[in-house]
């Protein structure tokens, strides 16, 4: 495991050391007592995640297993969902149903975008091992959106949500994105990952090299959708809603943010060798998705401090994770999405998805990382196909690093002022209603901000992220890079006060 030196960690700064644990523990409070995303702060994360091949089969097997969680467990199983007897197609979905039909099994076939026709983004010839040539219409009715767009902005989109792309851990797109897309970056990323088969032949470039277009075949996409017989068209109609659920007022928590952990969690899944089964792997991409929804900017010590009606509600236990939720699961249902499946399937995914959301709750952050480095320092036990528990949990935990990912990336700077910005509006609003201001802005300097990314580096996401064993190095790379560049602000910042006093 890659770990950060005893020289870097424990490096004394006099007074700084004493000020960043004051900030952290000030921080860590205000997120433990609710906030939900910690990310918020710095950013954060990363996740490690998981799994890895996916195939059309019902169970997953890959090659490591997750040092980890518990004592049972093991690797993250893909063990059989039960996928065999549900319908290849969703019955209200006859696009989808010729989608699959064309596209799909020629993929399945391996078969190869052999020339790009008349309209290069919708129209494919491919040729199957057999010799069998189809020519497929990927209509992009699924995504009307997509259609809405000039050309300059689908090429340019083509260039940052193909396959290769979003499987990299380091995406600093994201705010482009939600340029390019009219602020539907939740959307596209959703549309590009999950609904990949129907989406990644479009976002191939017409100008791609024949290797190129031959490598981006070989991809295994994410196959989710047709193994539960989910309509894509379905499917995307339910992420535009949650989409619209998020407050785009909201400098952090927002839709941005959410498509920024859809995004790092797949990257996680792809470069890690975990197995989780094709219900877990839905159900955590899916809570990825939903994960904030709702989110009003504030947190939950706000929530309880006012007594809310959400914190009536939810009896002020984890009171915004709750209306996550509450939300995701209420909108799912209506969007029937799953009626066609086995209630204890459905049933299955939806408390995947709730667990997984409830697990984000910076109250447990720490709970977690405990659960991690024990689990870290205890030899793997052997296989357990019936027993895949402990390999949730590390899922759940995974997504909770993804969700404060933001310090691992080159795009931290960015994530640390739309954080700075929503805890200051929050403290406006205390200040506004005569509670305790928790971040105030007529006092805030950069030196606070130093120190509050400093601290929440050192103290949360480090510990964090250390717990874990990625198999991409620039996971901890990112976060080390930026950790030093934060202590080296923090260094400056104190020898700038140093000066100031001496010259005083
Ligand atoms: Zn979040």
């Amino acid at each position: 495991m890659m770990r950060i030196s005893n020289h870097s960690r424990k490096r004394q700064r006099g007074g700084g050391e004493q000020k960043t644990a004051e900030y952290s523990s000030t921080l860590f409070q205000f997120f433990s007592n609710n906030s939900k995303c910690l990310q918020t702060l710095c950013l954060l994360t990363l996740c490690q995640v998981v799994l890895s091949a996916y195939h059309y089969h019902n169970v997953y097997k890959t090659t490591k297993t997750f040092s980890s969680f518990g004592s049972s467990s093991t690797s993250l199983q893909f063990a059989s969902s039960g996928n065999s007897a549900i319908p290849k197609h969703h019955p209200s979905s006859p696009v989808n149903s010729a989608l699959h039909v064309s596209f799909a099994a020629s993929a399945a076939a391996n078969a190869r975008v052999e020339s790009v026709a008349a309209n290069p983004l919708n129209t494919y010839t491919n040729t199957d091992k057999d010799g069998t040539t189809t020519t497929t219409t990927t209509t992009t009715t699924i995504l009307p959106e997509w259609n809405e767009l000039s050309g300059a902005a689908q090429t340019e989109l083509q260039q940052m949500l193909n396959w290769d792309k979003v499987s990299t851990f380091d995406y600093p797109e994201i705010f482009r994105l939600d340029e390019l897309t009219q602020g539907h970056s939740l959307l596209f990323m959703s549309w590009a990952i999950v609904a990949s088969p129907y989406s990644q032949p479009l976002l191939l470039s017409s100008s791609a090299s024949q290797q190129e277009q031959q490598e981006q075949q070989d991809n295994e996409y994410c196959n989710l959708l047709d193994a539960f017989g989910i309509s894509p068209t379905a499917f995307m109609d339910y992420v535009r809603t949650i989409e619209q659920g998020y407050q785009k007022n909201n400098p952090y928590h927002n839709h941005i943010h959410a498509a920024d952990v859809l995004q790092t969690l797949h990257s996680m899944l792809q470069s890690e060798s975990y197995r989780l089964t094709k219900v877990q792997h839905f159900s955590l991409l899916l809570a990825s998705i939903l994960h904030d929804v709702g989110h009003d900017g504030t947190n939950n010590d706000f929530q309880v401090q006012t007594q809310s009606q959400l914190a009536i509600r939810y009896q002020n236990v984890s009171v915004l994770e709750q209306h996550h939720v509450e939300v995701g699961l209420k909108e799912l249902d209506s969007s029937e999405l799953l009626d066609h499946l086995p209630l204890q399937q459905r049933d299955e995914i939806r408390q995947f998805i709730a667990q997984a959301i409830l697990h984000t709750d910076m109250a447990k952050h720490q709970e977690q990382v405990e659960r991690a480095s024990q689990a870290a320092s205890t030899p793997p036990p052997p296989p357990q196909d019936d027993d895949d528990d402990d390999d949730w949990q590390a899922a759940m935990y995974l997504l909770h690093l993804c969700d404060i990912s933001n310090p691992t990336k080159s795009t931290f700077s960015i994530w640390t002022e739309h954080v700075l910005e929503e805890f200051y509006q929050l403290g406006d609003l205390q200040k506004s209603l005569g509670l305790p201001v928790s971040f105030d802005r007529s006092v805030a300097n950069s030196n606070s901000k130093v120190s509050i990314q400093q601290g929440f580096l050192k103290f949360l996401v480090l510990p964090a992220f250390e717990a874990m064993e990625f198999s991409n190095p620039k996971i901890m790379q990112g976060l080390y890079a930026n950790y030093e560049y934060w202590m080296k602000q923090d260094k400056e910042e104190d020898a700038e006060t140093a000066a100031e006093a001496a010259g005083d």
